[in-house]
């Protein structure tokens, strides 16, 4: 079976442009150098996974055309990650449905005190999630039918969850990790990795982390993503090995679920 991926958002965590910003990129007329906040969307047999809802989340679905999130896959709780949160509400609000929602115990935890209001109710007021805390570093749960693998590795202090399904995995906001992520990563060929810069800071790899997490994986594919306003898309495309391309908002693909 087939599953398409749509990048929402290929963006790092103030977007591009940043507000307020003189450089080159943030004044770029180049389509592709206007990135959202990090998400991407899943879509298998006319269901949405949804994979982070930050502050764009609403545009988002709009230029995407996405009508509907069928259920809600968390990597972790910053900001660019979880702002969206409440514009979920109109897909609850639809089906009269909690939506599914997967996460890592330390990700509920932090949710409970960020967006308390959503555990003190279960009506219409607020978006209705249905939590499903998967508490252990690494397993395999079931998304709407689907096989999903999850992961943990680290930004700074901030535990982050991976996920892969079928031959696709995306591994965002990664800058620590155990050597037993590659087991995880074995046999992908579409595979995104973030990226904040070229140049490595404490929270994100350099592209020479990014390329030899590539070397190690070895997919067909391999997409840059969370690209800050440092870097210009086609700068970026020149400078890179053959394998490894920048995301941009809008870009789609094909994976295998088999
Ligand atoms: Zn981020
Ligand atoms: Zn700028």
């Amino acid at each position: 079976m087939q599953a398409k991926v749509i990048i929402l958002g290929s963006g790092g965590s103030m977007g591009v442009p940043v507000i307020g910003c003189p450089c080159p990129v943030c004044h770029s007329k180049e389509p592709l150098n206007k990135r959202f906040r990090p998400s991407i969307v899943l879509q298998v047999e006319g269901k949405n996974i949804l994979f982070d809802c930050g502050p764009d989340f609403h545009s988002q679905a709009i230029a995407q055309e996405i009508k509907d999130i069928d259920a809600f896959l968390l990597t972790h709780t910053h900001f660019d990650h979880i702002a969206g949160l409440d514009d979920l509400r109109i897909f609850s609000l639809r089906k009269q449905a909690a939506i599914p929602c997967y996460l890592s115990q330390k990700s509920y935890d932090d949710l409970r005190k960020r967006y308390y209001y959503l555990f003190e109710k279960d009506d219409e007021s607020v978006v209705r999630l249905n939590y499903n805390v998967l508490n252990k570093p690494a397993g395999l749960f079931k998304v709407l039918g689907v096989d999903c693998h999850y992961f943990t590795y680290y930004q700074g202090s901030m535990e982050v969850a991976g996920y892969r399904i079928g031959n696709f995995a995306y591994v965002t906001d990664i800058k620590r990790y155990e050597e037993e992520l590659f087991d995880h990563l074995i046999g992908v060929e579409y595979l995104i990795l973030s990226m904040q810069r070229k140049d490595a800071s404490h929270a994100h790899l350099s592209l020479e982390d990014v390329i030899a997490i590539r070397e190690r994986v070895h997919p067909q594919h391999c997409y840059i993503t969370h690209m800050g306003h440092d870097i210009d898309y086609h700068d970026l495309k020149e400078s890179l090995p053959a394998g490894i391309l920048p995301a941009f908002d809008g870009l789609s693909f094909w994976i295998n679920l088999d």
